[in-house]
């Protein structure tokens, strides 16, 4: 079992360090379209365990989709031309959302102290 290391610049495809075009953005995701549990074909990167895409992979896509980068290649943004962070209002926007999400119990009840239920 491997433990997961954080992706560093070097393991970034070099176009997407170089600024790639949207056609390009497309061959870098093509290029890098891993197997769900296995290596990814372009550049190595051990890709499963939750982590199914490799780092250029989803660069390439967040950028591409004009998305903010996700939070585990926060550190890689300065790298990449055209990645970027989310903002503090995605970020609200999201937490937002999360909250209203049905929960999968309801809270209990509350009890009263000294009082019978
Ligand atoms: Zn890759």
């Amino acid at each position: 079992m491997s433990t997961m290391r954080a992706p560093a610049v070097a393991d970034l495809d070099p176009r997407l360090i170089a600024g790639a075009t949207l056609p390009e953005l497309l061959t870098v995701v093509t290029d890098h379209d891993a197997p769900t549990d296995g290596t990814c074909p372009g550049c190595g990167w051990r890709t499963g365990r939750g982590q199914r895409v490799c780092p250029s992979r989803a660069l390439a896509r967040a950028v591409r989709e004009r998305r903010p980068v996700p939070a585990w290649l926060l550190h890689l943004v300065d790298a990449v031309p055209g990645a970027f962070a989310p903002t503090p209002v995605d970020q609200a926007a999201e937490r937002a959302a999360q909250d209203a999400l049905p929960g999968l119990f309801d809270a209990p009840p509350r009890r009263t102290p000294g009082r019978a239920a």
